[in-house]
């Protein structure tokens, strides 16, 4: 039994080292793709909740390792976040979004934003270095931001927050209602808007509570200012629900999948049928 369990051990560790290589090549992959420029940015339609037509999108990073694997964001912004490729990565996927969305007259672009970015003491004055540079007025730009560093270090958070909107960007608090968040908290530091997490939609349509839990959620962003958008909706009776909660915006699957910048110039200004 003694030599079974050393062998045992013997295993995970093989499994460990084999694990931190595959990590360490995927690493290296990223760096190489991030050098080379090889990210793609898809977007995907934010609708108004009345409307229902496009008033903004979403920038995704996209990786495909060699050019035919894709990976998940869940996974390599992860990465890209422990190893610092973050602060290569994030100025490419700001580069990029800028440049698409001065083809979009009358859209606004959000572009999500790492903690580990926001920690960066240079990030503030090289986000709006960028978006300058793409000649875009900053206030077309929403940054969105989890919860977790105001938490974290909320005197340090607001002080790159505010150094930002004074530059003219609005900052939205991201995936509200999937962690830990407590609205009175957050409220605070003076969000531009809410995005409400696709838990939080779902658990409103699954049982009273549910319902009443995101109703009065986006009530109390509502006296506060802070107009709320919709994640995740996948279908006509969410929307209806969320617009009727007084969301002001919709984002999910049923308005529209992340796409390519084409799709979206083609979206905004259809091709002409032959
Ligand atoms: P997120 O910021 O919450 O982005 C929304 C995610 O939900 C996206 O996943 C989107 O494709 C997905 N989604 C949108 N509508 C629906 C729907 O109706 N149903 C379902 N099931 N999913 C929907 P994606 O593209 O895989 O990105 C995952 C996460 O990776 C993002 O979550 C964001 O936190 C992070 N991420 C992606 N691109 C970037 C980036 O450029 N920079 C940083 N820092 N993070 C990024
Ligand atoms: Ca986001
Ligand atoms: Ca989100
Ligand atoms: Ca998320």
């Amino acid at each position: 039994a003694k030599h079974a369990g050393r062998g045992r051990a013997m295993y995970y560790e093989t499994l460990m080292d084999d694990d931190r290589d595959e990590r360490r090549e995927m690493e290296e992959a990223l760096r190489a793709a991030v050098a080379r420029g090889e990210i793609d940015v898809v977007f995907q339609p934010i609708v108004g909740a009345r409307s229902r037509t496009i008033c903004g999108v979403e920038a995704l990073a996209r990786w495909s390792r060699g050019g035919t694997k894709p990976v998940p964001p869940d996974v390599f912004i992860p990465l890209a976040e422990a190893t610092g490729i973050i602060d290569t990565l994030g100025p490419l996927v700001l580069k990029r979004a800028c440049a698409a969305v001065r083809n979009w007259p009358g859209i606004d672009i959000s572009i999500n934003v790492s903690p580990a970015q926001f920690r960066n003491p240079y990030f503030p004055d090289q986000a709006l270095g960028i978006i300058a540079e793409a000649g875009i007025a900053p206030s077309r730009v929403t940054l969105e931001i989890t919860e977790g560093y105001f938490i974290q270090n909320p005197g340090r958070a607001k002080l790159v927050m505010d150094r930002l909107k004074a530059g003219g960007v609005r900052i939205a608090l991201d995936d509200f209602g999937a962690g830990f968040s407590s609205i009175g908290y957050l409220i605070r530091f003076g969000f531009d808007r809410m995005k409400i997490d696709r838990s939080l939609t779902i658990a409103g349509e699954q049982s009273p509570k549910g319902g009443a839990m995101l109703q009065a959620t986006v009530a109390l962003a509502a006296s506060f200012d802070m107009p709320v958008t919709a994640e995740g909706v996948e279908t006509a009776e969410q929307a209806a629900f969320l617009h009727l909660c007084g969301c002001d915006q919709l984002q999910g699957y049923f308005f529209g999948k992340p796409m390519s910048e084409r799709a979206i110039s083609d979206l905004l200004a259809p091709p002409a049928d032959v």
